[in-house]
């Protein structure tokens, strides 16, 4: 799950991080009346959306050579027209895609004067199964392009969760971002403090770029993102109520409510799949036989009638989907049953592109069986090299 920047802020505070005072605001109003509660006399208005990349981005009903969805601005009178420029408008950064995001909610900011800006990141790394901090000096712009062209620019400390934090990551931090005296102190601590506030609130990956050294000499986290742990929410109530659903993709939160594990592809073919292992294999052979998949959908070991026709609309509702392939290993469910709930889902949904299913498991024979008898057309596959040819001839038939 991820959230927006002012929560993250306002998350990260509550561990001693330094941030720059700021207040959300979900129209002009509120936001000149937070600008008012600022020092002054620079302020930042900043759209608030789960996406990165916002200073650089474009308003899509704005001219061209307007600025971005980050702005500086000089009184209130700039905050109130910057407002007005970004709330209810669509932002176009290289993060959300085409399509952009609307902009609900800003945060108004104390306008800091930046010295220098970093980049730090911490994240869970799978390889070494320790949290990883990544520090670079070359903060504030693209850091995909810094790993490519000057990856030695960027430093990256492990830290055993056995061991802990423990004060020469801390010194290694510091070190990294070429930081001395009172700011070296300052990274330490914040490093420490970072670290604290990842294990504590089961966070999967937590960005701060730039991390900015002021001209006054502080050091702050100036933007962020941050994501949890789907699986560790449950622990966080506090957390989970952050979650914003109008940034969210619509099919997966209509998945998530019949617990369906889905997620939206750039592909053709529809997949729906019992067992992530299955699924993933699935994805895999649809792409050996030359197409990708719409969609990662894992109905579950217990799947039902119900589950299975929620899957199909979420899957027939995307309209990039131009096939669909069912591959169901019946196991705790018979195969009769996945049978009675694609039909009936399929004659719910009128079906209007191809459908291939591969059945295997228990009751197998009565689950073809109820499929042929249909009177949908339906093709059968016997097993799933079978299958992903088969949908794939089909599309291309039609196609
Ligand atoms: P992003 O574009 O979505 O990553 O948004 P950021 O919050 O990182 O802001 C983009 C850029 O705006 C930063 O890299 C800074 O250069 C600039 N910026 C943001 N806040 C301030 C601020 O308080 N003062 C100044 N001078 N620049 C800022
Ligand atoms: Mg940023």
């Amino acid at each position: 799950m991820n959230i927006h920047e002012y929560q993250g802020k306002e998350l990260l505070a509550k561990y001693g991080v330094g941030i720059p005072a700021g207040i959300a605001a979900l129209t002009v109003e509120e936001a000149v009346a937070a600008a008012k509660q600022l020092p002054g006399p620079l302020y930042v208005v900043k759209a608030q959306i789960h996406a990165g990349g916002r200073g650089k981005g474009k308003f899509k009903e704005l001219p061209a050579d307007a600025k971005g969805g980050v702005r500086l601005a000089k009184s209130i009178e700039e905050v109130e027209a910057f407002a007005k420029e970004m709330l209810g408008n669509t932002l176009v950064t290289i993060q959300t895609g085409e399509a952009g995001k609307q902009v609900n909610r800003l945060y108004v900011t104390d306008g800091v004067d930046i010295d220098k800006e970093y980049y730090l990141s911490m994240l869970v790394d799978r390889k070494t199964g320790r949290v990883a901090m990544i520090v670079s000096t070359e903060g504030g712009m693209d850091i995909e392009e810094v790993a490519h062209n000057t990856p030695e620019k960027i430093a990256t400390i492990t830290i055993d969760p056995a061991e802990g934090f423990q004060a020469h990551h801390g010194r290694a931090v510091a070190f990294a971002l070429k930081l001395s005296g009172d700011l070296n102190k300052q990274a330490q601590k914040l490093a420490k403090q970072l670290y604290t506030a990842f294990i504590a609130m089961d966070c999967d990956m937590v960005e701060i770029n730039p991390l900015v050294q002021s001209k006054g000499g502080e050091l702050l986290v100036l933007d962020t993102k941050m994501s949890f742990d789907s699986n560790a929410l449950a622990r966080h109530p506090d957390i989970f109520a952050l979650r914003d659903e109008t940034e969210e993709d619509p099919a997966e939160i209509e998945a998530s409510k019949y617990d369906l594990a889905y997620i939206k592809l750039d592909g053709d073919i529809g997949c729906m799949v019992n067992g992530a292992g299955l699924a993933m294999a699935t994805m895999d052979i649809i792409k050996l036989n030359g197409m990708f998949p719409a969609n990662f959908l894992d109905v579950g070991g217990g799947a039902n009638k119900e589950k299975v026709t929620a899957a199909f609309k979420i899957i027939l509702a995307d309209p990039a989907v131009k096939g669909i392939l069912v591959n169901i290993f019946g196991g705790i469910m018979k195969c009769d049953i996945i049978a009675e709930g694609i039909v009936a889902a399929a004659k719910e949904v009128n079906l209007s592109v191809p459908l291939v299913v591969r059945l295997e498991g228990t009751n197998v024979q009565q689950g073809k069986d109820i499929l042929a008898n249909s009177g949908l057309a339906i093709v059968p596959a016997n097993d799933l090299g079978d299958a992903a040819k088969k949908i794939v001839a089909e599309v291309q038939a039609v196609a």
